[in-house]
């Protein structure tokens, strides 16, 4: 199968400005491809048989119109700027698809630069991998950080972050031996924690943004401190933008361990197929996936489970995975975020909220019996006062006082 990899470069500072060229003229080829379309679209709006130029004749139009003016378009690679009039064409389409929002023209320095490399041919392959070091064309011999894998490389994508480098390459890998007759799996995408799963795992959110929140708001005085455009000051904005890269790889790393452990282990992984606004809406503490968006959970999962041999399966967006009983499957009532513990009013049932919906996540298919929702929900209990944090059984003792005087009902620790 195809598995895209992505590794820091080690570039010398010749490499770095060579990359920064390249980015420069992406950028250049994307603004200009941007232009194009929405001159194209206000054109439209007097004459209706104005066409919005496909990536093709976007770069036509580059070829005869900027690039002999441009000569500095010649000392990059041709790719880079073909793939960007592509992109900003895809963006469009994502645009009029209502998907996403109107494409933006990209300023100097302030998005993630990258650009992109092809491979030649045969006779004059542009890029080719000793394992240390790749060969890039019209840039040359760029140490890699950690080896790769010496396959044939299609193409690759080169990007910063921070004052980082990184090459992304797609390679063709053997899948790996997996055990046979793995358990089955619900995934519970937690509010408290990153995810619950229905055999009991709890897996944390990693608390790195509080941990380093602290000398951020330290360095962002620091700049406001240093003259604007002194070299002190583009100094502070590069450990800040260091700082948040390392945010973002812990949390990164958190869902790459997650989806690894779920894919590898278990034959099928079902998770809750949530719509990424109604997600937010809903979920708003959850942490590192909230931060890196369900479409990147739900793509690693995606790959790793065909990587792994195992099965993704989506629950249909609509099941109440959080009120159903998941030990008789008979009962089901409303369960306000505040509640933290199900507990079922007809087998007595008791368990963590999260765990529950874990469980109702792994028992579903498609045509499953949901109960219509009981108008009883006096028995649910609501363990605000005593706080989320506390151990399970604390929670529900200081719940059990709470109803005492009210109602005896039956629970069943473990
Ligand atoms: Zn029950």
């Amino acid at each position: 199968m195809l598995l895209s990899f992505k590794t820091q470069l080690k570039p010398n500072n010749k490499q770095i400005t060579r990359f920064r060229q390249h980015c420069g003229v992406a950028r250049h080829a994307y603004n200009f491809g941007n232009a194009v379309i929405l001159d194209a679209l206000e054109r439209r709006k007097t004459d209706d048989s104005v066409k919005i130029p496909s990536a093709i004749d976007l770069h036509k139009k580059l070829v005869a119109e900027v690039k002999t003016e441009n000569p500095w378009y010649y000392e990059s690679s041709k790719a880079s700027p073909q793939q960007a009039l592509t992109e900003v064409r895809k963006a469009w389409d994502r645009c009029f698809k209502k998907v996403s929002a109107q494409p933006r023209f990209k300023q100097k320095g302030k998005s993630h630069d990258s650009f992109y490399l092809e491979q030649g041919t045969k006779a004059n392959p542009g890029i080719s991998n000793d394992g240390k070091k790749i060969k890039l064309p019209k840039i040359g011999w760029v140490r890699l950080a950690e080896p790769l894998p010496l396959a044939a490389v299609h193409n690759c994508v080169i990007s910063r972050t921070a004052d980082s480098w990184f090459i992304a390459i797609k390679c063709e890998i053997e899948k790996p031996n997996v055990e046979v007759n793995r358990p089955s799996v619900g995934v519970d995408i937690g509010i408290k924690e990153l995810a619950v799963t229905s055999d009991g795992r709890v897996f944390s959110n990693p608390k790195a943004y509080r941990r380093m929140s602290k000398r951020l708001t330290a360095l962002q005085r620091a700049v406001s401190r240093k003259q604007k455009g002194s070299l002190n000051r583009s100094k502070a904005v590069i450990a800040i933008a260091r700082i948040h890269a390392r945010v973002a790889n812990i949390r990164k790393d958190a869902i790459h361990k997650l989806t690894t452990h779920l894919a590898k282990n278990h034959s099928v992984v079902k998770i809750e197929d949530l719509h990424i606004k109604a997600f937010l809406k809903n979920h708003k503490l959850a942490g590192a996936i909230a931060d890196c968006g369900m479409y990147e959970f739900k793509r690693q999962l995606e790959y790793k489970t065909e990587k792994f041999d195992s099965q993704l399966v989506l629950v249909h967006r609509f099941f109440p995975s959080s009120q159903i009983c998941s030990n008789c499957g008979n009962h089901r009532h409303k369960m306000p975020l505040k509640n933290r513990i199900y507990v079922c009013s007809d087998c007595g049932h008791t368990e963590d909220r999260d765990l529950n919906a874990a469980k109702n996540i792994e028992r579903w298919f498609e045509g499953i019996f949901i109960p219509e929702r009981s108008s009883s929900d006096a028995v649910s209990l609501t363990v605000k006062v005593c706080g989320a944090d506390k151990p399970l059984k604390c929670q529900l003792e200081t719940a059990m006082k709470q109803e005492a005087n009210s109602k005896p009902i039956q629970l069943t620790l473990f």
